[in-house]
């Protein structure tokens, strides 16, 4: 227990359970102060509740009509997707993994070849990576950004390099000027994984829009987070868009050919009409987890022991998750220990970097010292479009609390 106290803090065991309800100068922890009430990580219960009754119509009538794969209102889901990213297509998929393994495959990656990922990254862009049988070359990330770190993709080029995943993580853009250029100079396409990055903008522009493809995920705890699992590619290049369309499709070219030895994924339609529903929030929701970050930021600005999220002039962050860095792993797990006595939730993005996975541990490098050192600093404090001022600050104060 002794490495969860605050400095100042009585020993948990000691602690009775109105002691640990906030007293009357400190802010308040919203809702019932006793029993099980926590402030969550994220929220989808108040995201959604509000959508409940529209959608609840809606599905009905899509049951009524036995709408459930294809059809218009995919088509029209796509084409409004493809239309916010000013992009020409997109085709919905079952999932951000898959979005970015059929993108490879459409490129036509798989043995002997060479994919660039950043080994701080969800686990998935590695497997979309080695399920096309190619193999994953690791890079280490910026110590600023925590995204991959430009210059060391140029070192990782090779002849075998056949394509670049920028991760455009925890919402924040990966600087797209640098990489266009040396991906363009020498010919390799750009896969962009924007996961935890819809409506984050690089120089203006939204992400996905500037690689060969642009790979989503509609998992319910993303920034656009569908009521189950989906993904989608955007792209201007009809060929690929066909091809990842009929790689999803059983590799169908027609009713009766089948041009690839193709999978079955497909967004679901009643997916695609709920996502199109809650596409006209998005903005407003990446507002609010700005308006959040910012207040973070302020209340933790004078703290000299955690490190705020920085970000890049010309990227927009959308704060899919909102990442303070500690000064050792001590500190960290001692303030996460902390906070959740507090009934704050955390949560750890990521404690264990792809290349140190047993399952990667022979491929692509096996030192990054970066990412080595963000598995066991950085902390996620609760962010999603519905957190109050009120937590924040109960948040803030708590962690100032904990290194006073
Ligand atoms: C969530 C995520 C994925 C995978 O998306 P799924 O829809 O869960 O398959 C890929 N990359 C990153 C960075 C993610 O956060």
């Amino acid at each position: 227990m002794e490495e969860i106290r605050g400095p100042n803090d009585p020993a948990p065991e000691d602690l009775e359970e109105d002691e640990l309800a906030p007293d009357d100068e400190m802010p308040q922890l919203p809702g019932p102060k006793v029993g099980t009430f926590r402030i969550p990580l994220f929220d989808l219960h108040k995201q959604y509740k509000d959508i409940c009754d529209e959608m609840s119509m809606t599905i009905g009538g899509l049951i009524f009509m036995a709408q459930f794969v294809g059809g218009e209102y995919l088509d029209q889901f796509e084409a409004n997707f493809a239309g916010y990213h000013i992009k020409r297509y997109c085709v919905g998929v079952g999932s951000g993994t898959d979005a970015l393994w059929l993108s490879l495959l459409a490129l036509g990656i798989g043995h002997g070849d060479e994919v660039i990922v950043p080994t701080n990254t969800f686990i998935a862009t590695a497997f979309a990576v080695s399920h096309c049988g190619a193999s994953v070359r690791f890079v280490d990330v910026d110590p600023k950004t925590y995204n991959m770190d430009m210059d060391l993709v140029e070192e990782a080029i090779n002849t075998r390099t056949r394509a670049i995943i920028p991760v455009h993580l925890y919402g924040q853009p990966c600087n797209m000027t640098d990489l266009m250029a040396l991906a363009e100079d020498r010919n390799i396409p750009v896969v962009e994984d924007c996961a935890q990055a819809v409506g984050a903008t690089w120089d203006g522009q939204r992400v996905g829009s500037f690689g060969a493809t642009g790979c989503f995920s509609f998992y319910p705890t993303k920034n656009l987070g569908g009521l189950a699992q989906g993904g989608a590619v955007i792209t201007d290049d009809k060929e690929l868009a066909d091809k990842i369309r009929s790689l999803g499709n059983m590799g169908r070219s027609s009713h009766t050919d089948f041009a690839y030895k193709g999978y079955n994924s497909r967004l679901d339609t009643i997916n695609a009409v709920f996502l199109k529903r809650i596409m006209s929030r998005l903005q407003t929701w990446n507002h609010n987890r700005q308006s959040a970050a910012f207040l973070y930021d302020k209340n933790l600005e004078e703290l000299g022991a955690v490190k705020t999220p920085y970000v890049e002039d010309k990227a927009t962050h959308v704060y899919h998750l909102y990442q303070i860095q500690c000064l050792n792993k001590n500190e960290r797990d001692g303030l996460r220990g902390y906070l959740d006595s507090n009934r704050v939730s955390t949560g750890l993005y990521y404690p264990i970097p792809c290349h140190k996975q047993e399952i990667y541990k022979f491929e692509g490098g096996n030192y990054f010292p970066v990412a080595e050192e963000l598995a066991d600093t950085l902390l996620a404090l609760p962010m999603h479009p519905h957190i109050t001022e009120e937590e924040i600050d109960y948040i803030t104060h708590k962690i100032i609390k904990f290194f006073s």
